[in-house]
Formats: C-alpha cells, structure tokens, sequence
C-alpha cells in the first residue's frame, strides 16, 4: 500500500507555469540548433518522460527520439549516490546534433554521468544538455545544465514525470508533501 496520499500533495509549479516555460525553452533549443538541422533527443526515463514529450511539440527542427534508463533514486527521496544505468542502447551519434533531457538535477551525478558517456562514447556536433526542474542547493558535484526550467529547493517532488515509489508521475502538476 502505498504510504502517501495525493490530497496531502501542495503544488509547487502549475500545469500552466510547466506549459508556458516548455514554449520558452523550446525557442531557446531552436535558437542553439540551425533551423535545417535535425537533432536527436534523448529522453532520459522515466522521470523525463512528460517532460520531453511535451516539450518536443513545441520544437519545429526535424526531430528523432532515442530513450535510455538509468535510476538513482530507488524507492528513496534520496539521491542514492549509486546510479544503475538500466538501457543505454543508442545509435551512432557522430555528426549529430543531441539534446539531452532531463528532468531534474539534484546531486549532479547523473548529469556529470551522462555529459561522460557522450565525451567517452559519442563524437556529436553539438549537445545541449536541458533540465525541467534544477536543485541547485543539493549539488555533490559542480555542474550546470545548458538550459532548465525551475530552479527549486531541496524538496523531493513528484509530478509531470517525476514518481514516489513509482507513483504520481502522472500529475499535469509538480508538486511535494509537506512535513
Ligand atoms: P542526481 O543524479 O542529480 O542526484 O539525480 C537525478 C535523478 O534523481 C533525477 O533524474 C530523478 O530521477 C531523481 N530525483 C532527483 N530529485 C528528485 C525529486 O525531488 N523527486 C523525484 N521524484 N526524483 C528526483
């Protein structure tokens, strides 16, 4: 039984706060990429998986997904400091403009093991790195997305991706549990 309940949530970030920043971030990512090109997005699942879905709509490039999963969190809310890369199958991005997203930096260390794994494994044109929601306060590691959306409080959310105990991702909101 799940030991939480959806009415005790307070909303943090509304439907329509979420909806309007995905528009802006959009133009900024068509504003990096050439008009003509196309660009691989790389969904990182499943906490980005709102996210990317509905930001991608609003991006008028010629756009190819690619999904990979890696989990840090467990059924924590806590960053477990342990990431279990669980897919990373992606096709030869050599010469191609990448846009990673994700949706929440905490710690870093997701972000830092995927900006790695592109250096190491990948030689694209360009990689832009973006973040729905970004907690800078909890940082372990130094490291910034290109582009994020909110910058929070070191608050464990759910919503509009995001789970607890795999719950709630399906939210239109973001939202936590007061103490
Ligand atoms: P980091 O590696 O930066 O510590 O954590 C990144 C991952 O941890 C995110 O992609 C996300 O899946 C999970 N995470 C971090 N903070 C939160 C949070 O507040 N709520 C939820 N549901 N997941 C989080």
């Amino acid at each position: 039984m799940l030991d939480k309940n959806k009415n005790d949530l307070k909303i943090l970030i509304t439907e329509k706060q979420l909806q309007d920043k995905l528009k802006e971030l959009a133009e900024k990512i068509e504003n990096v990429f050439d008009k003509n090109e196309d660009i691989y997005v790389i969904c990182v699942l499943k906490g980005s998986v709102m996210f990317c879905a509905d930001l991608v709509k609003h991006i008028h490039n010629n756009v190819q997904m690619e999904f990979i999963r890696i989990s840090s969190y467990g059924n924590e809310t806590k960053s477990t400091n342990n990431l279990q890369a669980i897919d990373l199958t992606l096709p030869n991005l050599n010469g191609k403009n990448v846009l990673i997203v994700e949706d929440i930096i905490d710690t870093g260390l997701t972000a830092r093991f995927l900006t790695d794994l592109f250096k190491i494994k990948h030689e694209p044109k360009k990689v832009l790195f973006v973040s729905l929601l970004n907690k800078k306060c909890a940082r372990k590691i130094e490291i910034e997305p290109d582009l994020y959306g909110f910058e929070i409080d070191d608050k464990f959310v759910v919503g509009f991706g995001l789970d607890y105990k795999g719950y709630f991702r399906n939210l239109p909101y973001i939202a936590y549990f007061p103490n």
